[in-house]
């Protein structure tokens, strides 16, 4: 078109396209979830807005939210239609060509190494995952503060915008119309599609149709010669009487029916959102595909876990909290900047996905939502955000979220000794359930050690999740129950030893006599066990003793203090002859066996390992 306006794809997001273009990745279904995704996202924006300015949804069609998907089978092209936000002209270049979004050019890197195309829409960047499927794509969209324009690019480098001077109006919304590959003539099968928002799309909150053909019965006149036989034999075959057939002989009908095609709009899929209903109701995989499409999660794993919960009280609200199977990469790396990853509705309206305070950071692994019917609808984002009752849901949230990680734990048989007698009744021979507290331990541990640090008042809960190696833990991972368990009489203290690596620290001196007399000794070996060990001074009234430091006691003392008197003398003589080498004093020792001595770090100085993280922090 003479009038359009030309503009290059910036340079990674044209990389981005190359990648999809030549791609080889089998799974082309995806294209549609993410377009019906971007769909879903326009209308909860529109509604979001049409809170406060009730004029914004306009009238008839117009104020209907939903998804319309068209065929057309001739020209190869379907079309996906929203009556969202809709873009402007100026939406349109940004959004879809000129602005890479910073998870771009980390998707790129992902393909390059062999990544999974399936998890496009994570990095933010699915609505070009239309190139798997077509070869040309045409956006037209209208906004309510523009025009309406077409986008349109084949992907080769270039897109151009033109002013929309022919399509049909949209009113309001966005349509994409996918001019489908050779290859791409499977997307013009209604079942095809139908199937698809089945599997992929099922918990979009609003209604997504089909234009979709339908067999009809018609009755035409009837030809003198055939009389309706066909009629005849089908009900004969369900009829036990054997003289029907006789006596409809005799009448000739008038008019026969034929099958004719019409096309009606279909709807797809069941907008009846998930954690409205009864959490009895809902089926296993129907949580895991809510899950799938809530955390933009497409791998065929289940999440860990869920707890789906409607609190009742002062502050009423509904919520869906899920464990994901794996910790995006980045979890920690970025972790003071990471954003929670609960959806916040408002009575059914979606407001925000990047709520702070609905949870702590330490738990912003969690995905889910939460619909709260206490908070008030018409008011700003940031209003919301000093609302008094989100201190409330937080702290529910927090409290459900931990059951829930414990729940892992008491439903693991591989757990059953790391239990409470009562969980131990508790435990299930489930073999899927095997294994999963260790697996959460492996991607989260290190998030439930930064919530013993920060969040006091859930110390001791969180203190329970806690796993480590030990001097007796053998292959497995134990808990601070199963410590306390296995306690000899007369210890008081639970013994640990910080260092980086289970076998550096099994030949360290300070545990020769730890070990001779059977006492069980916890090895930390994260960095971060050092801060966590901190703030974490006891555990069911028993206080934590780092065997590295001053002040172990082992059972009595009353022989150690003779011993301490008749070996004064020399003890002073070192002192005095160390004296340079800030040495604070010397002492006899009960934590040796076999080593004649060993320099030990004073009770509220660093350990020699804090030692070691602070130097490599600073070099
Ligand atoms: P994401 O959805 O993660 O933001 P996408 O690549 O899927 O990334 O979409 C890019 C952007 O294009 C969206 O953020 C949105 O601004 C815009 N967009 C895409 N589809 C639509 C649509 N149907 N209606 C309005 N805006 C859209
Ligand atoms: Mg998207």
């Amino acid at each position: 078109r003479n009038s359009a306006e030309k503009f290059e794809f910036q340079a990674e997001v044209s990389r981005l396209m190359d990648i999809i273009i030549n791609s080889l990745y089998s799974n082309r279904d995806i294209f549609l979830r993410e377009l019906i995704s971007n769909a879903s996202d326009a209308l909860d924006k529109i509604r979001f807005l049409a809170l406060t300015d009730k004029e914004i949804l306009g009238e008839g069609d117009n104020a209907k939210l939903e998804i319309l998907m068209k065929l057309d089978k001739e020209k190869k092209v379907l079309s996906i239609r929203d009556r969202g936000i809709g873009m402007t002209k100026e939406d349109l270049i940004k959004n879809l060509g000129t602005i890479a979004k910073s998870g771009t050019s980390a998707f790129v890197e992902k393909m390059q190494t062999g990544g999974d195309l399936n998890l496009i829409g994570q990095f933010g960047v699915g609505f070009y995952s239309v190139y798997l499927v077509a070869d040309y794509v045409e956006v037209i969209s209208k906004h309510n503060d523009d025009k309406q324009y077409v986008w349109e690019s084949k992907a080769d480098g270039a897109f151009a915008i033109s002013e929309d001077t022919w399509n049909e109006p949209l009113g309001r919304g966005t349509e994409i119309r996918l001019h489908l590959r050779e290859e791409g003539g499977e997307y013009l099968q209604e079942d095809k599609l139908k199937e698809l928002v089945k599997k992929y799309s099922e918990f979009i909150n609003f209604p997504i149709y089909l234009w979709a053909s339908k067999e009809v019965d018609v009755e035409v006149p009837a030809d003198e010669d055939e009389s309706g036989e066909e009629e005849e034999t089908s009900e004969s075959s369900t009829s036990e009487d054997e003289e029907t057939g006789e006596e409809d002989a005799d009448k000739k009908p008038k008019t026969k029916t034929v099958k004719e095609t019409t096309y009606e709009w279909e709807v797809l899929n069941d907008v009846k959102a998930i954690w409205l209903r009864s959490p009895k109701e809902v089926t296993d995989e129907e949580y895991t595909k809510f899950y799938h499409s809530i955390a933009k999660d497409f791998s065929d794993e289940k999440p860990l876990a869920w707890s789906h919960f409607n609190a009742e009280g002062d502050v009423e609200f509904k919520a869906v909290l899920f464990v994901p199977p794996k910790a995006p990469q980045d979890l920690y790396e970025s972790y003071y900047n990471s954003k929670s990853n609960l959806k916040l509705y408002v009575r059914r309206v979606f407001i925000s996905d990047e709520f702070d305070e609905l949870l702590p950071k330490y738990l912003s692994f969690l995905k889910g939502l939460v619909d709260s019917d206490t908070l008030p609808l018409n008011v700003s984002r940031e209003m919301l955000q000093q609302h008094n009752s989100l201190k409330t849901i937080k702290k529910k949230l927090i409290r459900k979220a931990l059951d829930m990680i414990r729940k892992i734990a008491d439903e693991d048989p591989d757990e059953s000794d790391n239990k409470d007698k009562t969980d131990t009744e508790k435990a299930s021979e489930n073999d899927e359930k095997k294994g999963q507290y260790a697996k959460f331990w492996n991607e989260f541990g290190k998030s439930i050690k930064l919530g013993i640090i920060e969040d006091a008042a859930n110390r001791n809960r969180l203190a329970k999740l806690l796993r480590f190696e030990s001097t007796k833990s053998g292959s497995k991972l134990a808990s601070l129950d199963q410590y306390i368990s296995r306690m000899k009489p007369g210890q008081k203290d639970i013994f640990y030893i910080t260092g980086s690596s289970k076998e550096q620290l099994e030949k360290s001196p300070f545990l020769e006599r730890l070990t001779k007399k059977n006492y069980e000794v916890i090895f930390f070996t994260d960095p971060v066990d050092e801060y966590l060990m901190q703030y974490l001074m006891d555990y069911e009234d028993k206080k934590f003793q780092d065997v590295s430091k001053e002040g172990l006691k082992l059972g009595k003392e009353s022989k150690f203090k003779d011993l301490k008197e008749s070996f004064k003398e020399l003890t002073n003589w070192w002192k005095d002859a160390l004296a340079s080498e800030n040495v604070d004093s010397v002492k006899i020792s009960n934590r040796l066996d076999d080593s004649p001595c060993v320099v030990v770090t004073s009770k509220y100085g660093w350990s020699a390992n804090m030692e070691r993280i602070m130097q490599a922090q600073t070099l």
